[in-house]
């Protein structure tokens, strides 16, 4: 039973890195950003609801969020745990996720940090904008989802490190190359793949 959060600015990698650490772990990865583009895609009331804050980098209410992932954390799927990618991202997101894990007598074990310079992450995201075409990865809206970043997510990481559960990872490298050192970080902690 594992249960991991991956936070850090957007272009660090947390999608990839996810992925890749879920098949380890035996757990879903569960990205908010990826329901979100499904639900527009399939243009569900959520869905259009969430594309017009998508489309100038806001973040989509935390009522609309919270409920999402309230919702897929009772998937069977989490039984074993699970891997948030990209949540919580506000101080509401965080006491969301304190009382519904409270409510099934969970906790989360560790929070892994990504850590990449705004420099390189712009870089980054103007390879994904050419590789994946995201509506989101213009410079302009890059440039906004960095400050809402700044402003709204990144005060978070001092939460959990005051509760001792922060795990910082340097970001930048190979992609296998930052795997492993996430993986050998929760070694150091106890948490090990299946
Ligand atoms: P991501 O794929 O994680 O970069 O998310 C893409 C976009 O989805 C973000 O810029 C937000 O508009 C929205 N989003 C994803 N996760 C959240 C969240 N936890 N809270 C609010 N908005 C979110």
């Amino acid at each position: 039973m594992v249960r991991l959060l991956l936070v850090g600015p957007p272009g660090a990698g947390k999608g990839t890195q996810a992925v890749r650490l879920a098949e380890t772990f035996g757990i879903p990865a569960i990205s908010t950003g990826d329901i979100f583009r499904a639900n527009v895609r399939d243009e569900t009331p959520l869905g259009i609801e969430a594309k017009s804050y998508m489309d100038r980098g806001a973040y989509v209410p935390n009522e609309l969020t919270n409920a999402l992932v309230a919702d897929r954390l009772t998937h069977a799927d989490c039984v074993p745990g699970f891997l948030l990618d990209g949540y919580p991202r506000t101080l509401d997101q965080v006491d969301a996720l304190d009382e519904m894990l409270a409510a099934s007598n969970q906790a989360l074990d560790v929070v892994v940090e990504l850590v990449a310079d705004p420099e390189v992450v712009i870089e980054r995201i103007r390879l994904r904008a050419l590789e994946q075409g995201r509506a989101d990865d213009t410079d302009d809206v890059v440039r906004a989802r960095l400050e809402v970043y700044t402003a709204e997510t990144a005060p978070l990481i001092d939460i959990y490190a005051r509760r001792g559960i922060l795990v910082s990872v340097d970001g930048i490298g190979e992609v296998a190359e930052v795997t492993d050192r996430i993986v050998s970080a929760l070694a150091e902690r106890g948490i090990g793949g299946v």
